[in-house]
């Protein structure tokens, strides 16, 4: 039957990015968006869908691929390599905060005091302060740019995707909705291509009913 017609494109989806001005909705939310999943055979099947549902197993799930997952395991490196700066620089500030409140008060016990000496060392100090926290957010700007570099890259060189066997099964129906339009619009432009409405009236022709089949 043409109704279970089979498609001819297997749940084997590859991504491709139109320009920003060919932006179509989104079929999950309607949104603009410029991320087309095209079926496999790159012509049966196609439509537009926002880059974050296909992050939703319960959308679509990505066929592994070497490059995609190195760029993530290279984007998790990075978010550890980042929490990590962040509790040295912690420690390294509690020290040197320690370290500062021992020497004022060796100072505070030192009956020679050198008040110039001192404001020396504290202004010494806040230079170091505002150098080291310079560097810190450096740092850190640096690895936020790599992370960042790292998730764009996997999530361009996913470019494989499975969909969810029910988002699929809409996409299937889609076609079989779209095969019966065109060979009813087929039907249409050919001249005797559907059925016409009888001529003759009604008694006048025996070919009105069918003839049963003949007993064995
Ligand atoms: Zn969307």
């Amino acid at each position: 039957m043409a109704t279970a017609a089979h498609p001819p494109f297997k749940n084997i989806y590859h991504l491709r990015r139109v320009a920003e001005a060919s932006q179509k909705p989104c079929v999950v939310c309607y949104k603009p968006t410029s991320v087309v999943l095209v079926s496999e055979d790159g012509k049966n099947d196609f439509f537009y869908v926002c880059q974050t549902h296909l992050a939703d197993r319960g959308f679509a799930s990505p066929v592994v691929n070497a490059a995609a997952e190195a760029a993530k395991r290279r984007q998790e490196e990075l978010e550890k390599e980042m929490e990590l700066v962040k509790k040295e620089w912690e420690k390294r500030q509690k020290t040197k905060k320690s370290d500062r409140d021992a020497k004022a008060k060796e100072r505070r016990n030192n009956k020679d005091n050198d008040k110039k000496a001192e404001q020396e060392e504290l202004d010494a100090q806040k230079t170091e302060d505002r150098r080291d926290k310079g560097e810190h957010r450096e740092q850190l700007r640096k690895l936020e740019e790599q992370k960042e570099e790292a998730k764009t890259k996997a999530e361009q060189e996913q470019r494989v995707f499975h969909l969810n066997k029910d988002i699929y099964g809409m996409r299937v129906n889609n076609w079989r909705n779209i095969q019966r339009s065109k060979r009813t619009a087929e039907l249409l432009r050919k001249p005797g291509g559907l059925p016409s409405v009888p001529m003759r009236s009604p008694g006048d022709g025996s070919n009105d009913t069918p003839t049963a089949p003949a007993s064995p």
